[in-house]
């Protein structure tokens, strides 16, 4: 492509979670004029939460949303420009490389991807149905409305414990449901819940079916060693059975691992030269808002050596 015909962007910025809009911080103060792409639902899934109590910096805690801007009018500061929209396709063999959002299709030298992780369900229609309607798979976000009720959560990992953790404080009873009769989750988390007079256990059962109309009424249950179905009467339905890197655009143009994730070398570089990675996206183990930060960063600065190794001018948006 002729760099005069169209604008290239020094940086495209694709995800505004706290990994890409710390790699928005960093390289606007380098220099290097991002654009982040910031999706429709931007400031990532921790605008879904409440109280975030471990981000240092804030000894009261603070409000996920509230962080979130923050961290975007800071990136504001420096001059970062956002675009409101999805990314829907992405080429990377195309130098310099192509994005196209939902309405634009952008040119830049240089990429952090930073599109983070959402929630997995378990796929079922009535589940869909009733979402927001006392099926959750946030407790720190809807926790409250199910006060002094019955709920369930769905899952066996890190999770789950911690979904039944939070909720227990809250709840009349929380009933864990899991597929298997072992736990994946670290010992020290399931024992934690274990502990709880309030926590309850169901073994080697799968939910089949979300029950009720306008709200959640109950679940619907199978064995997964006798097959026998049965009925569990619930007020809400919290699903913690893990996460999914929002890969999808990407599964053509790098190397994702079976489970999505972006396979990384060393901390954030991918195998394409001036593409790099930040956040959970490649992060199946930590997933913390102070992680993903740390990784923002670090992505800033490999781009900067990158594009100072490529001696492209690091002013303004074109070369
Ligand atoms: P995970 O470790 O993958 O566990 C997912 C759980 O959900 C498993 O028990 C799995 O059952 C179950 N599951 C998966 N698909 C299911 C389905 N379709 N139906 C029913 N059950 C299903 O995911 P995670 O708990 O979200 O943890 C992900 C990572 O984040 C882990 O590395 C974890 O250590 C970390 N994490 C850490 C903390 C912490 O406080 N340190 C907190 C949260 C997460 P099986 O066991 O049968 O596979």
């Amino acid at each position: 492509m002729n760099r005069s015909q169209a604008e290239v962007e020094k940086l495209i910025i694709v995800g505004s979670g706290p990994a890409g809009l710390t790699a928005a911080i960093y390289a606007a103060r380098g220099n290097l004029n991002p654009l982040v792409i910031a999706g429709r639902e931007a400031g990532g899934q921790l605008t879904l939460t409440t109280d975030v109590d471990d981000f240092p910096g804030f000894e009261e805690g603070i409000q996920g949303p509230e962080l979130m801007a923050k961290m975007r009018k800071q990136a504001e500061r420096f001059n970062t420009r956002f675009i409101n929209e999805d990314v829907v396709s992405v080429d990377l063999k195309a130098k310099p490389f192509v994005i196209q959002s939902e309405s634009r299709r952008l040119t830049a030298d240089s990429l952090i991807i930073a599109t983070g992780a959402s929630a997995m369900w378990l796929g079922l229609d009535s589940e869909q149905r009733l979402r927001g309607k006392g099926v959750s798979a946030c407790a720190v976000c809807d926790g409250f409305f199910f006060k002094g009720k019955v709920v369930a959560v769905v899952g066996g990992g890190d999770t789950a414990m911690r979904e039944a953790n939070y909720l227990a404080k809250l709840c009349q009873k929380v009933i864990i449901i899991h597929r298997r009769d072992v736990l994946r989750a670290q010992p020290v988390l399931a024992e934690l819940v274990k502990t709880k007079p309030n926590v309850e256990f169901v073994w080697n059962t799968e939910v089949v079916e979300v029950l009720g109309q306008e709200k959640v009424t109950g679940v619907k249950l199978k064995n997964t060693q006798t097959g026998q179905i049965s009925e569990l009467p619930i007020d809400g339905l919290f699903v913690a059975i893990g996460h999914k890197p929002n890969t999808d655009f990407l599964k053509e143009q790098l190397e994702l691992n079976e489970k999505g994730y972006v396979v990384v070398e060393g901390e954030t570089r991918t195998k394409i030269p001036g593409v790099f990675i930040a956040g959970d996206l490649a992060d199946y183990r930590y997933r913390q808002a102070v992680t993903a930060a740390g990784a923002g960063c670090k992505a800033a600065f490999d781009i900067e050596e990158y594009l100072e190794a490529m001696k492209l001018p690091t002013e303004g948006n074109g070369g």
